[in-house]
């Protein structure tokens, strides 16, 4: 019997390490990091950046920003959520970065495939009529992903809380290549 039972049928193909008969993806998870534990050997690493760098990139599972861009643990910030997206609360995230954690630079990778190019804003409209209530953030949806990465440079370059907004720069990930596309932020 699957313990994936819950999740879509390609989920259970696609983990050749399968969940031992009882065990949950979070018992698993919490049992891999005891093995980690065992071989850290990060303690006393310093909270600020090494590189000065933070990264906002979507959520995206086939998207590994530490691994696409050869950054180590200690090197960056990273911020994720769905679409990559600068919301007010990267917007906090990079206001604490720069202000109290020294970082200057700052990348934003979408990706092509993002699931927010099929999304509208009417997935807000259906979630209200489903459970009553409206939710107060924007969807963020987007047709024109190089558009979006030039609005995402756009609000970081502009907005007040920024320290450093000199070294701001947007690229579109490509999910089939690995490869990272530049965006012109003039276009
Ligand atoms: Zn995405």
């Amino acid at each position: 019997m699957s313990t994936f039972a819950h999740l879509p049928a390609e989920s259970t193909e696609a983990k050749p390490v399968a969940a031992r008969t009882g065990d949950s993806v979070t018992d698993r998870l919490v049992e891999a990091n005891q093995e980690y534990a065992a071989r850290f050997q990060n303690a006393g690493m310093d909270a600020r950046p090494a590189l000065k760098v933070a990264v906002v990139a979507c959520m995206d599972a086939r998207l590994d920003p530490h691994a696409a861009l050869g950054l180590e643990l200690g090197d960056c910030h990273t911020i994720r959520n769905a679409g990559g997206v600068v919301t007010d609360d990267v917007i906090r995230s990079l206001t604490i970065s720069q202000r109290a954690l020294g970082t200057r630079s700052v990348i934003l990778i979408h990706h092509t495939g993002c699931g927010m190019e099929s999304l509208t804003e009417d997935f807000r409209h259906e979630l209200e009529e489903e459970v009553g209530q409206r939710p107060a953030w924007a969807v963020e949806a987007f047709r024109d992903v190089d558009q979006d990465v030039r609005q995402s440079m756009q609000r970081v370059r502009t907005s007040p809380f920024m320290l450093h907004t000199d070294d701001v720069r947007g690229f579109v990930f490509d999910v089939a290549t690995g490869l990272l596309r530049e965006i012109d932020p003039a276009k």
